[in-house]
């Protein structure tokens, strides 16, 4: 059996001088405002996981609130994701995410930001997507206000024979 799930997170632009991606630390010119480390391609990807197991969300499993998460390492978090998922009786297939940003551009970023996405989930390199595009100068995340990203997730049920 496979399920399906998407994920969406944005972050708003603040203080700093990096933004995590991915796991990966970009040089930038704001950092982002959140509880964690504020990675949006992580945050939508764990939320699309989450969903496509019937799993509820990251909000109900790190709750904003919670010391606990305060500056987590998403990477962290997405490895307790894997794990819930396979509790489920699940794992990923493929992941296929969408930055939405005027800045940074990731391009030269792209492959090292997959192989890391890829290693925290402990799947092959191939199984991971990243595009990247922007928001042609519209809305907030036009004025680089901010950052977003889209998440869509396969899962596929592990054979328990
Ligand atoms: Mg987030």
């Amino acid at each position: 059996m496979m399920r399906i799930g998407s994920g969406y997170d944005v972050h708003r632009f603040g203080a700093g001088d990096h933004v995590m991606l991915g796991g990966l630390r970009i040089a930038h010119t704001h950092g982002v405002v959140a509880h964690s480390d504020g990675d949006v391609i992580l945050h939508a990807l764990m939320d699309a996981m989450l969903g496509a197991a019937g799993a509820g969300d990251i909000g109900q499993h790190f709750p904003p609130g919670d010391a606990r998460f305060s500056g987590a390492d998403s990477r962290d978090l997405l490895r307790e994701v894997v794990r819930m998922v396979a509790a489920r009786g699940f794992t990923l297939e493929n992941c296929d995410l969408t930055l939405v940003a005027e800045v940074p551009r990731i391009a030269s970023h792209r492959d090292a930001i997959c192989e890391s996405i890829a290693a925290a989930l402990a799947v092959d390199r191939t199984r991971v997507n990243l595009k990247a595009t922007t928001a042609e100068g519209l809305g907030a995340l036009g004025r680089s206000e901010g950052i977003a990203a889209q998440a869509i997730v396969l899962l596929r049920e592990v054979d328990s024979a």
